[in-house]
This record gives structure tokens, sequence and C-alpha cells, in this order.
């Protein structure tokens, strides 16, 4: 167990109740780092902000902790502490360790109507709790979709979300989300009800599940809005009629002939092979008090049960607030309901929960969040092993009752509540079209039927869009995500136009040289030289990997060529450190979701050959052992994205793979630059 623990002036709020350990994901605000409480053994994420940076995003953040105490259901992530300092926040969060929906979706390339619609059910569940508790989310889209350890969904980012006063019923006006998910009438810049427009971005969800693209999609903003404006689609040939028909009732134009989440509960297609409608009342109702739980808080507090009850019903999102929370999750989980009785890493007899009601005060934080890092967790042994836990039955809370669209029904007048600011556009996604990419598309685009039944009486021309108003500080640094270094595909430059020549174009020449240069310079640090293949070379494989078939190609061109086909021998110098790390060789796994499996069997060769083309797609990377920590860079210097490459062992079948994580940037974009990288490879 990781017990090393980083000293800091004062006492640390965080790490006197967690262990922190590596980042699992970063978004435009926050980094995530993975954490366990120490009482109770279980894992959590902690969100860690710091309030400099936010600045003008700072109530985006109180917005998302205010809607997160009032949510309280099996489909929406839960929230357990806040910890506020002079410089930071921290948000400590259910876990959820299968990452998010969006990378599952490509992993499969597209899902089919079956898993699908298990998915779909959730997000449905979710979004009727959600309305009926007055929220709208107004940013829905898979990467804020979380799987957790059931492979259950669960809905995260509630920092756009908005609360009506007069209910859900009332208008809203600000423009927020992400474009390709945003409904027409806040693309136009109408007002707009929150729960319809969440429903619109549910349609564009579920396309993307059943697609594994999206339904509206250009790199020109513009064009991107007209063609939402206008709701066209196509419809795949995969596509069963009844997908095609709830497609085309959701994305609908007009917001008042789309259909209500309350409809979507027993919908047809929702509840085909189930039979039973979506089950939506939460599992876990807000303000419950479950007496196991405070019982053994009771005994480790050394407390009365009745000080116990009334203190967890503070609900003050403390340490007692997220150890009952904690204690109910083990509990609903079939874990035994124990906390850990004498903590070795606590001084004196106090238990961590009660040296946490002793010291409320304010607490100092270092400003540089990395300084918390304390080791990486052992996923291997349970934590929970070593204590004497008593064995209890599955508890399953009664549901509270609501109405899933929300109090208030009436279309009234816009409130004076929400004032309109910068639409907050997604990232210059500026997404490249890769080769087999828009191979795909055509294909596509010839198995596809247009929709152009959801658009109604608004069939016509619109030509009036919302522009993008100036980026604020805030959008622009959330949205900072492109990389015209990345964006740009062998045969596109940034601005989509074609370009001659079939090398990879990097953006402008100079970016591209920098980036060069730093990945040069990187490599030249760690002592590693690598011999690259020659371009012929690599052009060649690539060309048998596309034609030598043979079965092996992934659905949705990607190419996986054979290790044996004469490459060229790579020399590798080494440091000792480095060749201490290789020495170990790759970690063994087990074939998950986000794992390529290649056709080799050689764990070095695929390594070299990913290195190999890293440099040509403008990515920079740190390399420990088989693990290349990979970023790219924008215009002002800024990380755009990051994200993990690790060539590892699969025992079933016996080949490399190599698995990949995102860390932060924009999940297309993500997918596509892996997509090439891999593909390039030839691996
Ligand atoms: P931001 O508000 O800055 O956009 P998010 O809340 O979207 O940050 O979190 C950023 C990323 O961190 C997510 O996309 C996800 O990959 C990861 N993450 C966030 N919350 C959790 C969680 N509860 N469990 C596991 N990973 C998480």
């Amino acid at each position: 167990m990781p017990v090393e623990r980083t000293e800091h002036r004062g006492a640390d709020e965080l790490h006197k109740y967690y262990e922190v350990y590596e980042t699992i994901g970063s978004g435009g605000f926050a980094k995530v780092k993975l954490g366990r409480h120490l009482l109770t053994g279980e894992k959590v994420a902690i969100k860690i902000m710091n309030k400099k940076a936010l600045g003008d995003d700072l109530p985006r953040v109180k917005v998302e902790i205010e809607a997160m105490k009032n949510l309280s259901h099996q489909h929406v992530c839960r929230l357990y502490q806040v910890i506020e300092t002079s410089t930071q926040i921290f948000m400590v969060l259910e876990y959820c360790p299968g990452g998010e929906l969006f990378d599952y979706i490509i992993a499969k390339d597209r899902l089919s109507e079956e898993e699908s619609r298990v998915f779909f059910r959730q997000i449905v569940s979710a979004m009727a709790y959600v309305h009926s508790q007055g929220y709208a989310h107004r940013d829905l889209k898979p990467e804020n979709l979380l799987i957790d350890e059931d492979h259950n969904l669960k809905l995260i980012d509630f920092g756009l979300c908005a609360k009506p006063k007069g209910g859900l019923g009332y208008e809203l006006m600000t423009c927020c989300g992400s474009p390709a998910y945003a409904a027409p009438e806040l693309i136009q810049g109408k007002a707009y009800i929150g729960s319809e427009a969440d429903v619109w971005s549910m349609g564009v969800l579920l396309f993307a599940l059943l697609c594994g693209y999206l339904p509206f999609d250009d790199e020109n903003h513009m064009l991107l809005y007209r063609k939402i404006t206008r709701g066209r689609y196509d419809n795949p040939r995969w596509l069963s009629p009844g997908s095609v028909l709830l497609l085309n009732q959701m994305m609908q134009v007009e917001p008042k002939r789309r259909l209500t989440v309350r409809q979507l509960l027993d919908h047809p297609w929702a509840t085909k092979d189930y039979n039973s409608p979506v089950e939506w009342h939460s599992r876990q109702p807000l303000g419950h008090i479950d007496e196991d739980c405070i019982t053994e808080m009771a005994v480790n507090m050394k407390r009365s049960r009745e000080s116990t009850t009334v203190l967890v019903k503070e609900w003050r999102y403390d340490h007692t607030t997220a150890t009952y929370l904690l204690l109910l999750s083990k509990k609903q989980r079939g874990k035994p309901v124990r906390l850990r009785r004498e903590p070795a890493v606590f001084e004196g007899s106090c238990s961590p929960l009660h040296q946490g009601l002793q010291s409320r005060e304010a607490l100092h934080f270092s400003e540089d969040e990395d300084a918390i890092i304390v080791g990486s967790l052992d996923f291997g042994s349970d934590y929970i092993d070593d204590c004497p836990w008593v064995s209890v039955k599955k508890h399953t809370p009664q549901g509270v009752r609501g109405q899933p669209d929300g109090a208030a029904t009436t279309r009234l007048a816009s409130p004076s509540a929400e004032k309109r600011f910068a639409y907050s556009p997604t990232p210059e996604r500026g997404r490249k079209t890769t080769p087999h990419r828009q191979e795909r598309r055509d294909r596509d685009q010839e198995q596809t039927s247009e929709n152009k039944e959801n658009i109604g009486s608004q069939e016509k021309d619109i030509e009036i869009f919302a522009l993008p108003p100036p980026r604020t500080p805030v959008s622009s640094k959330k949205n900072a995500r492109s990389n015209k270094n990345v964006l740009t595909t062998p045969n596109q430059n940034v601005n989509g136009t074609k370009t001659n020549g079939g090398t990879p174009k990097g953006g402008d020449s100079a970016s591209k040289e920098h980036n060069k240069k730093r990945a040069a310079d990187i490599k030249e640090l760690a002592n590693i030289e690598i011999m690259a293949f020659s371009p012929e070379r690599r052009s060649r494989s690539l060309d048998m990997a596309a034609t030598e078939d043979s079965g092996k190609k992934k659905r949705g061109g990607k190419v996986f060529g054979s290790l044996e086909r004469g490459l060229d021998k790579m020399i590798t110098m080494l440091t000792p450190s480095k060749r201490r790390a290789l020495r170990d060789g790759p970690r063994k796994i087990k074939v998950q979701y986000n794992v390529t499996l290649t056709s080799q069997t050689n764990p070095d060769q695929v390594l070299n050959q990913i290195l190999s083309i890293l440099p040509e797609k403008n990515v920079d990377f740190t390399q420990k052992g088989y693990t290349l920590k990979c970023r790219t860079w924008g215009d002002f210097g800024k990380v755009t994205m990051a994200f993990e490459l690790e060539v590892c062992l699969l025992q079933r079948p016996e080949v490399v793979g190599v698995r990949r994580q995102r860390l932060k940037g924009d999940a297309w974009v993500y997918k596509h630059l892996v997509e090439d990288i891999l593909s390039s490879s030839s691996i």
C-alpha cells in the first residue's frame, strides 16, 4: 500500500483523510486525481481546481458544487466532500474507473442497438431525475458520462447546469455547452427551455452511441451551426427503423415537436426487450439516514448515535458527510459497513473522523497541486482485506417521487435571472479527416438516407445564427483544446482545404519546427536514440498493412500490420535507468476496451514504431518504460491535449496491445490523433 506522503505547512485537510494518487483526467478547469478515503478504504476521484486559474469561472464551480449537493441518484456521480482553501477547491467525488463513455464508444467503433439501449435507459433515468429536481444539465455529451465499476453510467460536469427559479418551464437565455450537441434554439440565440434542449443533446448522444460519430459535424463553426439549425443528418444503413424514428423524434428542430423526457421513459424503443419503463427515481434519496452507518460512525467517533445523526444531518459536505456517504455506498454494494479503527497513518489516538471535527479552521495549501501526488495505487491488493469486516445485506432504499419533467411546465417570458453570456464553443476542434475516416464517411454516406423529417414547419434555410461572441478569457481557456498542429492531416491544412503533398502538415511550419525540436530535445534528454524507419519503409509497411488485411483489420479502418514484415532493425541506446525500466518488461494486462490490439508479439518493436511516429505527428512525449506520456501544444504554448499510450502484453490473445488514455483535450480530436498515430505506426 502506498504511503509516501508529502508534508505541508500546517494541517493538510486533504491528506488527513485521503491518499492522493495519479492524475486520471483533466478538463478545462480541473485536474482529477485518484484518491483513497483512509477511513473506509474506498477509492474516490479528487477534482482539484486552482482558484486563481479559475478566474471568472469560479461561479461555474460554485454552481456545480451546489447542484451536486442537491443530486443523489444511481446515475449521477456523487459528491462526497468539498474542501476549499484560500487558493484551491477540492471536490471529492465518486470514482468511476471505467472512463468516459466517449472512449468506450470509439473503442468499439459504435455500439449495437442492444448495448446502446442499456446506456440510453440510464441516461434517460439520470436526466428524468435531474429535471425532476429542477435542473437542466446543458452539457450532455459522452465525455460527461463516466462508467463505474459495475459498468453503469454516471453523469458528471454540472458546471453549466441551470435551475430556473420558477421551475424548468421557465426559459433560459445562456447559450452554453458544446456546439455539436447544442439544440438549434440555443445556436440561434433564442430563449429556450432547458429540458427541451437537453432532449436534443440526448438525441445527438444516442446517435453517437449507435453510429460512432456525430450527426452534425463540421470543423467550421458556421457550417456546423447551419447543419444544426437545418436539422438534417444522415441515417446510416445499419440503424433500425425504430432507431431512425426515435432519433428523429428527439432531434426535432422545433422544440415543441421534440419528445419529452417523460415520453422517453416508456418509449417503445427504450422499453424493447425490457417490457418496463425506465426507472428514474433515486435509489439513494437525499436526506435518508442509514442506522448501520450511523452506528459505525458513532463507535468510531466515540459519540452517541443521536449526536452522530445530528452531525450527519447537517450535510456540510465535510469529512463527516464523506464518511457517511462512502459507508453507505459500501453497504449498498454489499460490502461491510466498517471503518478502519486505528489507521497507522495518523498520530495519536484520535480517529481521522474525530480529528476533522476538531479542526475546521481554514487550511493553507500549496499552489502546486502536483506536490500532493503520493505514488501509485496498487490496484491488485484490496485495502479493505486487512480489516475484520462484518458482512451485511444489500440495502435498497425506497425511491423518492417527483416529476421527471421538472416542477413548472408553462412557458413564460424570459426571466431576468439568466443573462446571456458568451457562447462557449467547443474548442476549435478543427477536426481533421483522417484518410480512413474520410473513407468511412464516404462509405457511410453511400449507405445513408438523409433525415429530413425532423424539420417540420421550419423547413427553410435559416441563415440567422448567433455568431460566437468574442471568447471570454474563460471560454477560450476551457476551449483552447484544439491544436493546429494536431488537427491537420496528410492532405488537409488547418482550414480544411486540401493541400497537395502527402506528408503530414503540422499547422504552420514554424510551430511544426518548434514541435519537432521539442520532441528532439526530449529524446535527447532521455538519451534515447531510435533508428527511425526510412519514410519509404514506413509507407510500404503501411500499404501492406492496409492491403494485407487478412481479417485482422479492425472495423472502422483501424489498420494493423504484421510485425514480421522485414522492418528495419532498431537500435536503442538507453541510459541505465531507462534500460532498467524497459528490462522489467511491459505490463501484462487483460484486454480492455481502451486497449488497441496489434498483431505483433514484440513489445519493443511496437514501442519503437510508436516512438518513431510521434514527432511526425507533432506530439511531445516523455517515456517511462513502456508508457509514453504524450502532449500536444497550442499556438500560445498551452498544452492542448494530453494522453498516455502504454505498450503492454495481453494474454488472450497473446499479442502486444496499446493501452490508451486521454487525460486532457477534445475527445474527437484525440480519437483521430490516436487513430492516426496507431495506423501510421503500422503496428
Ligand atoms: P472540468 O470541469 O474541468 O471539465 P471534468 O469534471 O469534466 O472537469 O473532469 C475532467 C475529466 O476527469 C473527465 O473527463 C474524466 O475523464 C475525469 N473524471 C472526472 N470525474 C471523474 C470521476 N468521478 N471518476 C473518474 N474520472 C473522473
